[in-house]
C-alpha cells in the first residue's frame, strides 16, 4: 500500500532516501561547489491552515472533506514552485473543502450549489498541473472537485476500437483495464502514473511519443462535460465537417467551462515490433536538421528525441555530441525498413549511428534492451526533482513549439539569455535543451534548468528566470506552451499570443456555460 505525498510528487514511499539521497547531495554539492543538503518538508501535523469559510450542504456532506491532508494536498499542483511552497508549509489559500463526487448526479449537485452560493470550483484530476491550474489565487471561498471516484472503464467498442472512459481514471488503471483485450490508449505523458483522462483532456496533454498520434486531441472521439448550464456532449464520430467541432472547444478548457466526466477515446492495438537506434551529431543544430528532414520525408518515428550535448551527457554521453534517439513501433508490420530509412537520412545529415536495437514476434524479449531502464528513469525523474528542490537547487523545465524556420534563432536566443540570467540571478547553473515532439513544419523544444539558489529566495529567482524565458520565447515566435497548458502561470503570455477577438468569443462561451463565473476562475480568462 502506498501513500500519496501531500507536498511532492507521487508516493511517499518512493521518495529518495538513504544512500540514494546522500549520493545526490554529494553530486550536486560537488557540481555547485557548496554543501547542499536536503531540508525536510514541514511535517503535515505542524501545518496551520485557515479555517474553512464554507460548509457543503447536507446533501453533499458524504463526499466532502476538510481534513488537513486533503486540503493541503489539493492546494497546489506539482510544479517546482508548488513543491517548494508546500514543503515549506506556505499554504495560505487552500481549498475550503475537497469534494469527491461518485457520479454525474453529484457533480451536478456540486455545481448547482456552487453557482447558487458563488463558491469557486476547481476541478482536480491527478493534481499534476505544472502551471498553477489547480490552485485559486483570488481570495474567495473555493472547493477542489476531485474526480478520483469517477475511475471506471465504462464501455469498449471493439469494432470501432474505442472506449468510454470516466474522467478520473489514472493512466496505469486505464492501461491495466485495456491490456487483457490487447488494446492500449498508447498515451504516456511523463506524469502518466499520477494524471487522469479528464486532466489530459482539460490541458491538451501530449504523450512521450514524438510524432503521429501523441496528443490527447488525436485520441479523443467525443467528450462529455457537466457545465453549470447543463451537460454538453459531443457526438461520437471518426470525423465530421459539420461546423466548428464541439469536442475541440472542450479540449484545453482547463476546467473553466465545466467538469469533464467521461470521454470516448480512440484505442490502438498493442505494438509488437520495435526498432531504435542512437545517432550522434556534432551539434544540436545538425541533429535538428536531421529531425526536420525525417519528418518532412513522411516517416513517423514513435521516438525522435534529440538531446543537446548537455542533456546527452546526463543520459550517459561524453558531453561532446548531441544525441538523437530514433525509434519506430508497430502493431502490424516489422519496422526494419522504416528504421533503415531514418538512419540513412540521419547519416545524410552528418549523424553517426550506433547499434540498432530491434524486437518483435519471434525475436528475443518484448522490447529493445534498455527500454525498461529508460522508462524507469523517466518515471523516477520527478522524485529526483523533489529531492533537489529540498536541497535548494532550482530544477525546473519550460517548453514551447516553433516552426523549423524559427528554431535556430529561438534556440540560440533562449540558451544565451537564460545562461546570462542564471549567472546574474543564481551565480551559475545550466540550461539544456531537447526536442520532445516533431512535426513536418516545426518542433517542440523543451528546456531544463538546474542551478544553485539562495535558500528562501528560490521562488523569486525561478520567477525571474521564467519571466525571461517566456519573454524571449514569445519574441522568437514560439508559443507560451506546447503541452503544459496555460493555467495561471502562462496567463500573461497566453493573453499576448491569442487574438483579441478570439479572447472575446471565448469569454462569451464562458458566459454561456458558466454564467455565475464559478468554474476555475483565473485560468484562460478573467
Ligand atoms: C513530473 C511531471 C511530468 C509531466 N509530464 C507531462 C507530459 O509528458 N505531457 C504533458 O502534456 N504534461 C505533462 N505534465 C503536466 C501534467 O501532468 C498535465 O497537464 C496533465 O494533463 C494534468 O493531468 P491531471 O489529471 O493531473 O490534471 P490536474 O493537474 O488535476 O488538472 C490540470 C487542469 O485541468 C483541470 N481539470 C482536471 N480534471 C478535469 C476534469 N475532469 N474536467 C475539467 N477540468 C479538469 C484542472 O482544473 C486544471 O486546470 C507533467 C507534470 C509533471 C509534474
Amino acid at each position: 500500500l502506498s501513500t500519496r505525498s501531500w507536498w511532492g510528487w507521487g508516493d511517499e514511499e518512493r521518495a529518495l532516501r538513504g544512500a540514494e539521497l546522500t549520493g545526490l547531495s554529494t553530486m550536486v554539492s560537488e557540481r555547485f561547489g557548496r554543501q547542499l543538503r536536503p531540508v525536510a518538508p514541514v511535517p503535515l501535523s505542524e501545518l496551520r491552515l485557515p479555517v474553512p469559510r464554507v460548509q457543503p450542504p447536507q446533501t453533499l456532506i458524504d463526499i466532502a472533506s476538510d481534513s488537513l491532508r486533503d486540503r493541503a494536498s489539493h492546494a497546489y499542483g506539482s510544479s517546482y514552485r508548488d513543491v517548494i511552497r508546500a514543503a515549506r508549509g506556505d499554504i495560505g489559500h487552500p481549498p475550503d473543502q475537497v469534494l469527491r463526487p461518485r457520479g454525474e448526479p453529484e457533480v451536478i449537485a456540486v455545481l448547482d450549489w456552487a453557482a447558487a452560493t458563488g463558491v469557486a470550483v476547481v476541478p482536480y484530476g491527478g493534481g499534476s498541473s505544472v502551471v498553477g491550474g489547480v490552485e485559486l489565487r483570488e481570495q474567495r471561498a473555493w472547493i477542489s472537485l476531485d474526480t478520483g471516484r469517477l475511475d471506471q472503464l465504462a464501455e469498449v467498442d471493439r469494432t470501432s476500437r474505442a472506449a468510454r472512459v470516466q474522467a478520473g481514471m489514472l493512466g496505469p488503471a486505464l492501461e491495466d483495464a485495456l491490456r487483457p483485450m490487447d488494446l492500449t490508449l498508447r498515451f504516456f505523458p511523463q506524469s502518466f502514473e499520477f494524471s487522469t483522462v479528464g486532466g489530459w483532456i482539460a490541458t491538451r496533454a501530449a504523450g512521450h511519443f514524438a510524432t503521429g498520434p501523441t496528443h490527447i486531441d488525436d485520441l479523443v472521439e467525443s467528450v462529455r462535460m457537466i457545465t453549470p448550464a447543463g451537460p454538453l456532449e459531443s457526438r461520437r464520430l471518426p470525423a465530421s465537417g459539420a461546423g466548428p467541432a464541439p469536442d475541440r472547444l472542450l479540449l484545453g478548457s482547463e476546467g473553466s467551462f465545466g467538469v469533464v466526466t467521461e470521454a470516448w477515446l480512440r484505442l490502438q492495438d498493442r505494438p509488437r515490433w520495435r526498432g531504435s537506434c542512437d545517432v550522434r551529431f556534432a551539434s544540436f543544430s545538425a541533429g535538428a536538421q536531421a529531425v526536420r528532414v525525417l519528418l518532412q520525408s513522411g516517416l513517423l518515428p514513435a521516438n525522435c528525441r534529440l538531446l543537446d550535448p548537455g542533456e546527452a551527457q546526463l543520459a550517459g554521453g561524453d558531453g561532446t555530441a548531441a544525441l538523437l534517439v530514433v525509434g519506430f513501433e508497430s502493431a502490424h508490420l516489422p519496422v526494419d525498413s522504416a528504421l533503415a530509412a531514418a538512419i540513412e537520412i540521419c547519416q545524410g545529415a552528418g549523424g553517426t549511428p550506433g547499434q540498432q536495437r530491434t524486437s518483435g514476434p519471434g525475436t528475443t524479449g518484448e522490447r529493445p534492451a534498455g527500454a525498461g531502464a529508460w522508462r524507469s528513469s523517466f518515471l523516477r525523474a520527478p522524485y529526483l526533482r523533489d529531492a533537489l528542490a529540498l536541497m535548494s537547487v532550482i530544477v525546473e523545465t519550460f517548453e514551447t513549439a516553433c516552426t523549423w524556420a524559427d528554431l535556430p534563432a529561438l534556440h540560440v536566443a533562449v540558451t544565451e539569455r537564460i545562461g546570462r540570467e542564471l549567472a546574474a540571478i543564481c551565480g551559475g547553473g545550466t540550461v539544456t535543451c531537447r526536442l520532445t515532439h516533431a512535426y513536418p513544419d516545426g518542433c517542440a523544444p523543451y528546456f531544463s534548468v538546474i542551478a544553485p539558489s539562495r535558500p528562501g529566495s528560490e521562488l523569486a529567482q525561478w520567477d525571474a528566470l521564467k519571466a525571461a524565458a517566456t519573454a524571449v520565447i514569445l519574441d522568437c515566435g514560439g508559443t507560451v506552451t506546447h503541452h503544459h497548458a496555460v493555467g495561471r502561470d502562462h496567463r500573461s503570455g497566453y493573453d499576448l499570443q491569442r487574438p483579441a477577438l478570439f479572447a472575446q468569443a471565448l469569454g462569451a462561451i464562458k458566459g454561456t456555460l458558466d454564467p455565475a463565473g464559478v468554474m476555475n476562475p483565473g485560468v484562460l480568462l478573467g
